[in-house]
């Protein structure tokens, strides 16, 4: 367990106006916590000590203390206190930083936005990082399919040549698989390595992580000495409506639905994140996004019928973890809780790619995830759904966005991550 008071962050107001209340909510994923209530005074007027900073020379000390006041967390979903992993970092003596720029879902694109519009933030904050972590060597992981972003961070890495020296940078493709993204998936194509719980990259692969929005959110803190109070959200609907929104964290998800013409939530559902690990809320006006939300996706609601497991396997094959779902899920429903410990149903990492594999519409990932979320007591992926999401598969998994290029034309050398993924097979 790390030491108390090494998990938190500062919080910071995302909007100059009037505090109203605080009380207690509870999240979609199950979490409950104080919330603040701010009304805004509409002229997002910034605290005086947000202003460019004119010496952006920092020393790794000055480096980490910036990030740790700024409130950084991993925005790619688990949330880790940035400064924590720094620290974890140094402590295990790894030899290189991997910047995460594989968005875990097919269409989530904040990341992408961030390369595409400030690749030189996301570059310096790499630069940072690595030398806060004591390391030279960076590496990108990228879908093989992201030709226009690896050019802007290659042109990026150009620009700002000037400004360091001696760190080398590489690029690792991927060929997309969703979810991807996955830190334990990572261990295990990149470096053979399969984590067991509690187990850390850090100490067995010798590298750390840290996602392409977290690493632009240390260079904004350094450059502009702005703390994370926002982030980029990708609201999408079925209908292959999208649209990215640069969004205050604390955003009600009823505002950010308000920014995409034509989606309705009439007779759909919310999800409170993307489509494959999202999870339903019901109270879009009192649902805020935190600094993990990377998306808000409105997907038909319909009443997904149950029927018993036909053993097609599929779920097996979907698995990232390489778990049994099926087996698993027949375990925990009988209550033969310590014979599903015994294969492993803590390892489960709540992708819910079992949930949307299968033809029979169980909601595997409701129970395997909320049991493994809460004996590994961590309530950050617990889930709270009751119902299996029909996520309207064919369409959701099979669109694609506009950067995306046919991977054989570019890159012939690309990982594959170790499963099959969501996609149906
Ligand atoms: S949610 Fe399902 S597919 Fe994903 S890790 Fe857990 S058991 Fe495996
Ligand atoms: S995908 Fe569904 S039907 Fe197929 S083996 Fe898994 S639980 Fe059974």
């Amino acid at each position: 367990m790390p030491e108390p008071g090494t998990f938190a962050v500062p919080v910071h107001s995302s909007i100059s106006g009037q505090v109203t209340d605080i009380k207690d909510i509870t999240l979609p994923n199950g979490v409950s916590c104080k919330a603040v209530w701010i009304s805004s005074d509409r002229k997002r007027t910034y605290h005086t000590s947000v202003y460019p900073r004119s010496n952006i020379g920092v020393s790794a000390s000055e480096f980490m203390g910036i990030v740790k006041a700024a409130g950084i967390v991993g925005m790619g979903g688990e949330g880790i206190p940035t400064i924590a992993k720094i620290n974890r970092a140094r402590r295990e003596g790894v030899k290189e930083i991997l910047v995460n720029c594989l968005q875990s879902e097919p269409y989530a694109g904040g990341d992408f936005i961030r390369i595409q519009d400030t690749a030189d933030y996301v570059i310096m904050g790499a630069v940072a990082l690595a030398g806060a972590v004591g390391v030279k060597r960076i590496k990108f992981l990228i879908s093989d399919a992201r030709k226009a972003e690896v050019e802007a961070l290659q042109l990026s890495m150009q620009r700002t040549a000037g400004e360091y020296s001696g760190y080398s940078f590489d690029f690792v493709f991927f060929k997309e698989r969703f979810p991807q993204g996955y830190y334990r998936l990572i261990a295990k194509a990149m470096y053979h390595v399969n984590l067991e719980v509690g187990e850390t990259i850090e100490e067995k692969c010798h590298a750390v992580i840290f996602n392409c929005s977290t690493v632009y959110a240390c260079w904004e803190a350094v450059a502009d000495n702005m703390p994370l109070i926002s982030r980029i959200i990708t609201v999408t609907d079925e209908n292959n409506r999208s649209h990215n929104v640069w969004a205050p964290v604390g955003t009600p998800v009823s505002e950010l639905l308000d920014t995409v013409n034509g989606i309705s939530v009439t007779n759909n559902q919310i999800i409170w994140g993307n489509c494959l690990t999202g999870l339903p809320l019901a109270d879009p006006d009192n649902t805020p996004i935190i600094k993990t939300t990377s998306g808000i996706t409105v997907v038909r609601k319909t009443q997904v019928r149950e029927f018993p497991c036909i053993h097609c396997g599929s779920c097996y094959e979907a698995c990232p973890m390489e778990l049994d779902p099926g087996y698993l899920f027949a375990l925990l429903k009988k209550g033969s809780n310590y014979q599903a410990e015994d294969e492993r149903a803590l390892k489960c990492i709540s992708c819910g790619a079992c949930s949307y594999i299968c033809p029979s519409g169980l909601n595997l990932t409701s129970v395997i995830a909320s049991y493994a979320s809460a004996k590994r007591n961590t309530n950050l992926y617990a889930y709270a759904a009751t119902e299996r999401i029909d996520y309207n598969s064919d369409t959701l998994m099979d669109a694609g966005t506009d950067s995306r290029v046919e991977p054989e034309k570019y890159y012939d050398n690309s990982m594959v991550l170790p499963f099959l993924g969501g996609k149906r097979v």
